[in-house]
Order: C-alpha cells, then structure tokens, then sequence
C-alpha cells in the first residue's frame, strides 16, 4: 500500500506539485492523470526516491520511506518502476535484464525470470537481446523486469505510449492482469483521459501541481469538477 501526504515541490521558486495527497491499495490501479506539465513525472520521480520532496511525507506499507529528515535509497523502498524512457539494457540479453535486480541463490533468480519470462509469453525469448526484439516485446520484457523482486507497489508513467493502438490495449490488459494477479497497488501517470477511464479503479485528476478530484472513473466522467475537466473529457467518445 502506498500513502503519500502533502507532498510539494518546487523549481526555481514555482511550485509544480502542491500539496498532493493520495493512497493506493494493493490489488488496485490509481491514475494520475492530466495535461503535459502539470506536475505528474514529478510526483512519481519522489515517490521512487530519485528526486527529493520539499515537504511531505512517502508511506509504503505502513513504513515512512521518506520525509523531509529522513530518507530510505530508492532500490530499498520496494517500489517497481516503468517509465517510458527506463529502457532495457541494451548490451545485455532478455534474462539478464530481468535478473537485473535480483540478488541470493542463482538457481532461485533463474527460477523466477523463467517464471516471469512465460508469464509475459516470451519463454523462447530469454537469450535475445532487446534489439531483437519489437516494441511490444520490449515493453514485456520490462514489466517482468520490474516484477521480477515482488514490488508491493509499481510506478508507471506512461509505459504505453511509444506502442501502437492494436498492441497496446493488449499489453495494457495483460499487464494488468498481472499486476492484479500480484496484488500490487499500482500508480500510473498519463495525460490520456482514454487510457485512465480504461485502466483505473481510481483517477486522481491533477492540475497545476494540484489534485483537483478523485474517484472512480464513472464518477469524474459523470460529474467533472469544472469546466476545465469537462474540456478534459471532451476528447474521449
Ligand atoms: P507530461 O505529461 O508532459 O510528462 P508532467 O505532468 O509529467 O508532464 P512534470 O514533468 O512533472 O510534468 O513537470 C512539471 C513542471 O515542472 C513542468 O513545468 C516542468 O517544466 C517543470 N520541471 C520538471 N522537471 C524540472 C527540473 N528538473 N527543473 C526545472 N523544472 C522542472
Ligand atoms: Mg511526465
């Protein structure tokens, strides 16, 4: 479970995350979603630890992770990762990028990427290396990657948005379902009303820096905030 209270940042005496707020249970997909600027990456880039908060505290299952006085390194705050530009090593093959982050017994690593790599359908896929592979393979491949040391909790900022429409409602299923399947609660940025709506159980809508709703997705469609949301929307058919 993730919790994170009042989070703010600024840039250069601009504040682009202002007092955010939210929780994720396991099992469930929160959206944090709206327009290119508003403060999204940000948010996420602190919840992972590599960018630090001004104020505001970061929760993971029941342990502070981080606040303004303290702070746990990323690779220990059990958090999965997959950002559009965290690409796959390109020197090393389809296995070794998703042992990457594994350590202990080698049998028990070669157990769980062989576990992980039929998961994603790329059994016989394990010796390639990522150039030989397509996008959607790709991307595959960097969910079992970020699976691979039992996140409770995975952070995706648009992981979808370099694949075509056909491949990519598939892989954004299955990567659900897996994520489901592993009970992890699961934050996931994007500026696409479309894409929220289809994946969320939650959507909290940012702008400015702010969340300015939040609820399930039926709700926000149903009743925006403000004008400014409804012209959000608009787009969406
Ligand atoms: P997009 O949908 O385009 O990815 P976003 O919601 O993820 O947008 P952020 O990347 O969080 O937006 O950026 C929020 C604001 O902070 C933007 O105005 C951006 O220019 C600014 N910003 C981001 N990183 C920095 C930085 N390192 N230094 C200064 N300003 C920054
Ligand atoms: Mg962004």
């Amino acid at each position: 479970r993730l919790e994170i209270r009042n989070l703010v940042r600024n840039y250069d005496g601009r504040r682009v995350v202002d007092d955010v707020s939210l929780k994720v249970m396991p099992g469930q997909v929160t959206c944090l979603l709206g327009p290119s600027g508003c403060g999204k990456s940000t948010t996420l880039r602190m919840i992972a630890g590599v960018e630090m908060q001004d104020s505001g505290e970061i929760w993971v299952d029941g342990n502070l992770v981080c606040d303004t006085s303290f702070r746990i390194p990323p690779e220990r705050r059990h958090i999965g990762l997959m950002f559009q530009d965290f690409a796959l090593f390109p020197h090393l093959t389809v296995r070794a990028n998703v042992a990457f982050g594994l350590s202990g017994d080698k049998a028990d690593i070669q157990r769980r990427v062989d576990e992980l790599l039929e998961r994603v359908g790329l059994s016989s896929y394990g010796g390639k290396y990522p150039h030989e592979l397509s996008g959607g393979e790709q991307q595959r491949v960097a969910l079992a990657r970020a699976l691979a040391p039992r996140p409770s909790i995975m952070l995706m900022d648009e992981p979808f948005s370099g694949l075509d429409n056909r491949l990519r409602d598939g892989i954004r299923d299955e990567t659900l379902d897996i994520l489901r399947e592993q009970d992890t609660a699961v934050l996931l940025v994007t500026h696409e009303p479309e894409e929220a709506m289809r994946m969320a159980d939650e959507i909290a809508l940012m702008r400015n820096g702010r969340i300015v709703q939040q609820g399930a997705p039926y709700n926000i469609y149903n009743a925006p905030v403000d004008r400014d949301a409804v012209a959000f929307f608009s787009d969406i058919n």
